[in-house]
């Protein structure tokens, strides 16, 4: 199989199944026990804290609770910060469902939220930014990432923008598609929320981070025993959250390596993508590498994807949590017209991908095309 959806999820490695392994087995104790070997595990979560903070170059008084993935941790911060009827936030329009699906149905519920608009290379409008960001705004949701086109928002820019205007206002990032992938630095990005996941950096899925800045106060969604500072009770999913750290590690150590090959491999697909008809690449070269969202006007997208798939090849049609949904509210607002959006199909590689994977997907793809207009007489 030629897998080349690694932006919706990946496969475990095997150093990180291996620590998942033993913190079932050897290791499985409660770390909230109070025997000894209890307590070692609390020591280790709360060394693994340190890892995940030393490894964003957070401050070691900031703090990091575990949750069941990226969805919980930005459903926490949203309910946490849109709830004051005199305030409004302002959310990114291309945020990852997690985000952008709770905020909408905060607005439905009478609080104010304002979205942000698109450039046309999916990057927020910072001038739209700029004239939402009103003496009410308490709260900002900007992705780091995003996960259907790759583009790279300019966090810390936008983060002198609030700053300027307004010390108080609690900046939060969805960093899924960032972490483990490019340099992430929170000091220098200046959030005070960064989301991150595990399984989109071969750990185990059901395992997520939150970075909370120092100082920074957040609710629960759950109430129970008090596990993670009171913000997350539920006894710690720990073979998660010891195969996640052991996979930060993994992509923290390479990361360089991977990155610059990344782009020598995005460099050579899309060199290869520009010499079909009428293709758009809908990622350009400031994206993150790691995706390529392209679109071959009047074909359905997922007809392709079946057939590639028929080929033994996987690759995405967007975001795999709304590839069933119609429409496509990113590329629509980076002003992709509509013939494009059907068409429109996401590659997204990992450090693996080989040349010969691509070769095969290219000429794979080109076949597919063929047979599909000669079907449909195009
Ligand atoms: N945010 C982004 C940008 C994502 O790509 C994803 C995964 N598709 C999520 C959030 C949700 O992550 P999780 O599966 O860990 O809930």
């Amino acid at each position: 199989m030629i897998f080349l959806d690694n932006a919706s999820t990946t496969k475990i490695s095997n150093l990180a199944l291996q620590t998942y392994n033993q913190y079932s087995t050897d290791k499985y104790f409660n770390p909230s026990a109070l025997y000894m070997k209890g307590a070692s595990i609390q020591k280790e979560l709360e060394n693994a804290r340190q890892t995940i903070l030393s490894i964003i170059n957070a401050d070691k008084f900031d703090n990091i609770i575990f949750t069941s993935g990226a969805t919980e941790a930005n459903n926490m911060v949203l309910n946490s910060f849109i709830k004051y009827k005199n305030k409004t936030a302002l959310i990114g329009i291309s945020e990852h469902p997690s985000v952008y699906n709770v905020a909408k149905n905060l607005l439905d519920n009478g609080y104010n939220v304002k979205f942000v608009g698109l450039n046309d290379n999916g990057t927020i409008d910072i001038n739209d930014f700029k004239s939402k960001l009103t003496d009410d705004v308490n709260f900002v949701s900007i992705m780091h990432v995003n996960n259907e086109t790759g583009a790279i928002n300019p966090i810390s820019e936008i983060n002198s923008i609030i700053r300027e205007k307004n010390q108080k206002i609690i900046f939060h990032s969805d960093g899924v598609q960032a972490f483990g992938k490019i340099d992430v630095d929170v000091d220098e990005l200046g959030v005070d929320l960064y989301t991150i996941s595990s399984h989109k950096i071969f750990g185990p899925k059901g395992v997520g981070a939150l970075y909370i800045k120092k100082g920074v106060n957040i609710n629960p969604l759950m109430i129970g025993g008090g596990q993670e500072m009171n913000l997350r009770s539920g006894t710690e999913n720990t073979p998660g959250i010891f195969s996640f750290v052991t996979a930060c590690k993994i992509a923290s150590d390479n990361l360089h390596d991977n990155y610059n090959s990344a782009v020598k491999k995005a460099h050579y697909i899309k060199d290869n993508l520009e010499l079909i008809d009428n293709i758009r690449i809908n990622s350009d070269n400031n994206c993150s590498p790691y995706i390529i969202s392209f679109s071959l006007p009047h074909l359905r997208a997922e007809t392709i994807l079946r057939m590639l798939e028929q080929k033994d090849i996987i690759i995405g049609n967007g975001s795999a949590c709304s590839s069933h949904k119609k429409g496509n509210r990113i590329l629509s607002n980076m002003g992709v017209e509509q013939e494009y959006i059907e068409g429109a199909l996401r590659v997204s590689i990992n450090h693996d991908t080989s040349t010969d994977d691509i070769d095969n997907f290219i000429k794979e793809l080109k076949l597919a095309i063929n047979e599909y207009k000669k079907n449909t007489n195009r």
